[in-house]
C-alpha cells in the first residue's frame, strides 16, 4: 500500500499525498456528498483512532503514513466538515477539517406500484422494524481491517442508473438513490467484490431479497432485489465467490442488482471502489 517511502525522505505532506494515491490500493477520493475523503494523518507509532461524529472511521496505512477514509453522506452540507483524531483510544482528540464540494445529482422520475409509495399502516410498521434491524447491521465495525479496497464489479452488466439520483416516485420526492444499479437478468450470479463475511440475510419491504457483507473496518456492501440467496450469516467469502442471484424483489421496476457500499455507516458511490 504505502511501500517505497524511504525514511530518509522525511516525508512532507506532498510526498505523503503522492504515495497514498497509489491507484491499486485506494478508492478514488471525491470530496462531495456521497463521496470519500482520504485524509492524511501523518506518521505515528500506533494506528490513530478516528471518528466522524461518534462513528468510527477506517484508518489504513502504517507508522510512516496513516490515512483516514471517510464516507461523506449524500445529505452532507457543502462546506467544511471534520473528523476527530486521537493518537490512541482514550487520548485527547484533535480535529482535522476537510471541504465538501458541491455536486449536482440528476433527477430520476419512476412509476412503481402505488402501495410501495403510499404505505399501508401494516407496511409502514414492517418497514420501521426492518429499518431498526438494518441500522444495527450498519453499525458493524470489525477487524481485521481490509487489506485491499479496490473492488470487483459484483455482476457484469450496464450501470442502469447511477448513484445519487434524486428520485421522484409516482410524483413524490423520496430519498436519493444511495447505490449503484446494475442491469442483469434474473438468476445472474452475484460475486463478492472483496473478501468478506455475510452479516445479514433478509427479505425486506423496499429492498426485497437482501444480503450484507462485512469487509472489516466499517466497510460494508449490500445487495438488494435478489431472486435467490445462496449463503448464510457467518459464511466467509473470497473475492469472486458467488453468493446470491439477481432478481426483481422489493420496490423495483425490473430485474437488476442494487449494490450499496458503506463506510462509517454512510452509503458512498460504489464506482469509487471500481477500477476506472
Ligand atoms: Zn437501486
Amino acid at each position: 500500500m504505502l511501500r517505497g517511502l524511504g525514511l530518509a525522505l522525511l516525508p512532507g505532506p506532498a510526498v505523503l499525498a503522492r504515495a497514498a494515491t497509489a491507484p491499486d490500493a485506494w478508492p478514488q477520493a471525491l470530496q462531495v456528498p456521497g463521496g470519500v475523503a482520504r485524509l492524511q494523518l501523518g506518521p505515528a507509532p500506533e494506528r490513530p483512532v478516528v471518528h466522524a461524529g461518534d462513528v468510527p472511521v477506517l484508518v489504513l496505512g502504517d507508522s510512516i503514513a496513516w490515512m483516514a477514509l471517510v464516507g461523506i453522506p449524500l445529505s452532507a452540507p457543502v462546506g467544511q466538515a471534520h473528523v476527530t483524531v486521537q493518537a490512541a483510544a482514550g487520548a485527547p482528540g484533535r480535529r482535522i477539517a476537510y471541504r465538501v464540494a458541491p455536486k449536482q445529482y440528476r433527477e430520476q422520475r419512476l412509476t412503481v406500484a402505488p402501495r410501495t409509495v403510499d404505505l399501508a399502516p401494516e407496511d409502514l410498521a414492517r418497514h420501521e422494524r426492518e429499518r431498526a434491524h438494518q441500522q444495527q447491521i450498519m453499525a458493524t465495525f470489525s477487524t481485521p481491517l481490509p487489506d485491499e479496497l479496490q473492488m470487483r464489479q459484483p455482476v457484469p452488466g450496464p450501470r442502469s442508473s447511477s448513484f445519487g439520483l434524486r428520485r421522484v416516485f409516482n410524483g413524490q420526492a423520496r430519498n436519493p438513490h444511495s447505490g449503484m444499479d446494475i442491469a442483469a437478468a434474473t438468476g445472474t450470479p452475484i460475486v463478492a467484490p472483496l473478501p468478506g463475511r455475510v452479516i445479514d440475510v433478509g427479505d425486506y419491504f423496499f429492498n426485497g431479497g437482501t444480503v450484507w457483507l462485512d469487509h472489516g473496518g466499517g466497510l460494508l456492501t449490500m445487495y438488494c432485489h435478489l431472486s435467490r440467496v445462496d449463503c448464510q450469516v457467518g459464511d466467509r467469502l473470497r473475492t469472486g465467490d458467488a453468493f446470491c442471484k439477481v432478481g426483481a424483489t422489493g420496490r423495483v421496476t425490473g430485474p437488476h442488482l442494487h449494490w450499496g457500499v458503506m463506510l462509517n455507516r454512510t452509503m458512498v458511490d460504489p464506482a469509487l471502489f471500481l477500477p476506472a
